[in-house]
């Protein structure tokens, strides 16, 4: 029996968990080759998850494990799919390409004043303080009184979080320790969360508003006339559980009342961001008006503005886009163009359903993919036209591209690991790609072997 070889584009959870059922469910030998444009594996887990969620994170250790455990699994990090190898020679390579790069763009408002200094997608801001290699190190300085998150998700409220935390708190994660620096150096003293709609239809989890009531440094702002619900709001929180659960925790913030705390974190429901305004290029203000009145309206003084309205997908070269959701096309988890099924091409995680879910979500999507890809396998009658795993590392080396390997990814953990004790913390990441290329070459060239392991 042939050998079946694929290549899954993305090492976040949709693209493990892809690569990990493969050879798990696979009732013939498979092959996987996991890339992803970073030199790190885990996408998301590493740059997206907050860094005070360390029980969200440790996933990677069970992603690390199938990793090495697995025979024929291969991290090929560091390798951009649609710059470095084109989607047709990958598909000409392998038997199956599963794409699982997810959503790396952001939404916008689209209101006046959006180009202003200072005024971010939430993407740009959580990359930043995760030491993500494309986001500069100097690109904030929270050097303002108050920052405005637009949006009530979890991500929003991570980020308001991240804006109030102690530094104590902060030297226990794994944040670069310049990020640790300029949330010191941080002049914040009040962040505004905005909602279009009322707080009964706040998207955020109970569990990450309780995280936000249990930083000690922070008063937690709601104005009780907003938890008198209009019909609309109550109806949704009678029929949802989970809203209702919120509702009571909103009840207990706004009972506690203010502290007298130095920092607080206020939440400004029923707006509509319709401006943000400037002075010489630079944010000064949001302007908002009432949802549910909108010739009232008022300008907020700002020196950040955060927009938390989603995540986006991003077309790649020679893949079918669906530009009004942001996703690629599918049909049980095979590419489409048009109505017609591209062969041997398919898609599992953000870049398949959208920006939402949790980690574990990105599983129950794989465990479709995979389902359609071993099914096509099953059913192919042909033997497997596959190049081998030497073929593709010769084609990529051909390339100049300088491949990070799992042994060259464990290097760059250890690097961080040593980082970290020589400032008193368990482990603080690297930033900079072109430190953690030379950390993984300095790697292999000590071992001297350019297997991918
Ligand atoms: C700020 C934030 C906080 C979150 N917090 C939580 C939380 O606390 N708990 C929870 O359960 N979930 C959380 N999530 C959700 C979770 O992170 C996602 O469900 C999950 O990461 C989506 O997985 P994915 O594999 O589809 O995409 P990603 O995790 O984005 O992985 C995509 C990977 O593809 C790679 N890639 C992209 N383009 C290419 C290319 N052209 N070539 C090669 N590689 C490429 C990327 O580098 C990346 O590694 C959070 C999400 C965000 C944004």
């Amino acid at each position: 029996m042939s050998t079946t070889r694929v290549a899954v584009i993305g090492s976040g959870p949709s693209g493990a968990y892809t690569a990990q059922l493969l050879t798990e469910e696979s009732e013939s030998p498979v092959e996987v080759d996991v890339f992803d444009r970073l030199p790190t594996p885990f996408g998301l887990v590493r740059y997206g998850v907050a860094p005070d969620h360390p029980r969200v994170k440790s996933i990677t250790t069970s992603f690390a494990e199938v990793f090495e455990d697995t025979p024929g699994l291969r991290f090929l990090g560091n390798v951009h799919v649609g710059a470095d190898v084109s989607i047709d020679e990958l598909r000409s390579h392998y038997d199956a390409v599963v794409f699982a790069h997810g959503a790396p763009l952001d939404r916008r408002l689209d209101v006046p004043g959006e180009e202003l200094a200072r005024v971010h997608a939430v993407r740009e801001f959580v990359s930043w303080y995760q030491g993500h290699p494309d986001q500069s190190a100097e690109a904030f300085v929270l050097d303002g009184r108050r920052a405005v998150v637009v949006g009530v998700g979890n991500v929003a409220l991570d980020a308001a979080r991240m804006l109030v935390r102690e530094i104590d708190d902060l030297r226990r994660t794994d944040i670069p320790e310049h990020i640790v620096d300029a949330f010191a150096a941080s002049t914040f003293e009040e962040v505004v969360v905005i909602g279009r709609r009322g707080p009964g239809f706040a998207k955020f989890t109970n569990k990450e508003f309780i995280e936000l009531l249990e930083v000690e440094s922070t008063d937690i702002v709601i104005d009780p006339a907003d938890l008198e619900l209009d019909a609309a709001q109550q109806a949704h929180v009678d029929a949802d559980p989970a809203a209702r659960r919120l509702l009571t925790t909103f009840r207990k913030a706004a009972d506690r009342g203010i502290l007298g705390r130095p920092k607080s974190i206020r939440f400004l429901f029923d707006r509509t961001p319709i401006g943000f305004v400037g002075d010489d290029g630079t944010l000064s203000g949001i302007r908002l008006a009432k949802t549910s009145d909108p010739s009232t309206t008022e300008v907020l003084e700002t020196q950040l503005a955060l927009r938390s309205v989603g995540y986006l997908g991003k077309p790649l070269d020679g893949l079918p886009f669906d530009e009004r959701t942001g996703t690629v096309p599918h049909l049980d988890s095979r590419v489409v163009d048009g109505e017609v099924v591209v062969p041997g091409v398919y898609v599992a995680g953000w870049i398949k359903r959208g920006p939402n879910g949790v980690v574990g979500t990105n599983r129950k999507c794989a465990l479709e993919t995979v389902t359609s890809v071993l099914e096509d396998v099953a059913a192919r009658e042909h033997t497997s036209t596959a190049s081998t795993a030497a073929e593709v590392d010769e084609l990529l080396s051909s390339r100049g591209v300088d491949v990070v390997d799992w042994h060259g990814w464990r290097a760059i953990e250890e690097a961080e690991g040593a980082t970290g004790a020589s400032v008193g913390r368990e482990r603080v990441k690297l930033h900079d790609r072109d430190e953690m290329l030379r950390v993984a070459a300095a790697h292999r060239s000590l071992v001297g072997a350019p297997g991918h392991g």
